[in-house]
């Protein structure tokens, strides 16, 4: 099934987004991993209509909203949207999903990367168990996990290939399928060597034919790496139009200032502008 519309998050301006789309009445999915910024604020005494509202409060109330409105939610992780013609597909946790718009809500979640990621992505490094590990079949790969769904992941890639596995914080690996080396110390940086990535770590280096980083989230620019951004903010134009056709975005993913108020009317716009571009892109 095709979505008019894919919001990822289910914060203040996913939320947002989703009331007006349902309004124009698209079919709206939000996928959301949390509850984002709102979930961490005690109190905002800004917000018009709702003074000293507690942010979990005022999330609980968008979130009911969206749902009584109709938009669909689900709570997952999204890992890459894809555009594909006049397709955007986006694969959450290990679904896909696919949509004729999308509105990028992500807040500003940020990611640490390891010295030498960014530029290895595709090269070697990888985010997807699901989407790229066939073409480590045999072969040997690194699993750099930082939170315990990782575990599955790497018992997946186990399937496949030989799989050492190190984590970039604590968590619990005690469901590690028997064969996967569990390796000791702290990723420190990631660089090619011949054909092969190599892992620095504070006990050495390890070798192997690519590597998967698994995290419970995943930096902007590689969810969906064709939108052009600027100093870790989307570029948009004045109807929050992102440079992929069909995919727009708002709230605190365009940057500052980070105000709950801000996110509510640049959802809205964004729906709107998604609502229209469908119009316009509809079959005469
Ligand atoms: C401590 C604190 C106090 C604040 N006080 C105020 C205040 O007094 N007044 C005010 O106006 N604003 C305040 N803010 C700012 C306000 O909370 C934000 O501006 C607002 O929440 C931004 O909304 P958003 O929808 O853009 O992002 P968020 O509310 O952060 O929502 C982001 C959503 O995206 C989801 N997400 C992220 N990555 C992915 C992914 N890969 N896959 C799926 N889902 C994903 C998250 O889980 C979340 O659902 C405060 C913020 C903080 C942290």
């Amino acid at each position: 099934m095709k979505h008019d519309l894919i919001i990822v998050g289910g914060g203040v301006a996913g939320c947002a987004a989703a009331i007006t789309a349902r309004q124009r009445n698209l079919d709206t999915l939000i996928i959301a991993s949390g509850g984002g910024a709102l979930s961490k604020t005690k109190r905002i005494d800004n917000y018009p209509g709702f003074p000293e509202i507690s942010g979990p409060e005022l999330l609980e109330k968008l979130r009911a909203h969206a749902r009584q409105m109709g938009a669909a939610f689900k709570t997952q992780l999204v890992r890459r949207v894809m555009p594909m013609g006049e397709t955007l597909s986006v694969l959450a946790d290990n679904d896909l999903y696919e949509a004729k718009t999308v509105i990028l809500a992500m807040g500003t979640a940020r990611v640490r990367m390891l010295p030498g990621e960014e530029a290895l992505v595709g090269q070697g490094v990888s985010y997807c168990a699901t989407c790229d590990g066939m073409f480590y079949q045999d072969g040997e790969v690194i699993v750099i996990g930082a939170h315990e769904e990782a575990v599955e992941e790497a018992d997946y890639l186990a399937t496949l290939a030989r799989v050492n596995y190190i984590k970039e914080r604590p968590h619990n690996t005690g469901a590690l399928a028997e064969g996967i080396a569990l390796l000791p110390g702290k990723p420190l940086k990631l660089y090619e060597k011949g054909e092969k990535i190599a892992l620095e770590t504070d006990q050495g280096e390890v070798v192997a034919d690519g590597v998967f980083i698994l995290r419970p989230a995943v930096a902007m620019t590689q969810l969906i790496p064709e939108v052009a951004a600027e100093n870790g903010a989307i570029t948009v134009d004045k109807h929050l139009a992102t440079s992929v056709p069909g995919v727009f975005a708002a709230g605190d993913i365009l940057g500052a200032p980070l105000q709950a108020g801000k996110a509510v009317g640049e959802g809205t716009v964004a729906a709107l502008s998604a609502a229209s571009y469908l119009l316009k892109s509809a079959p005469q």
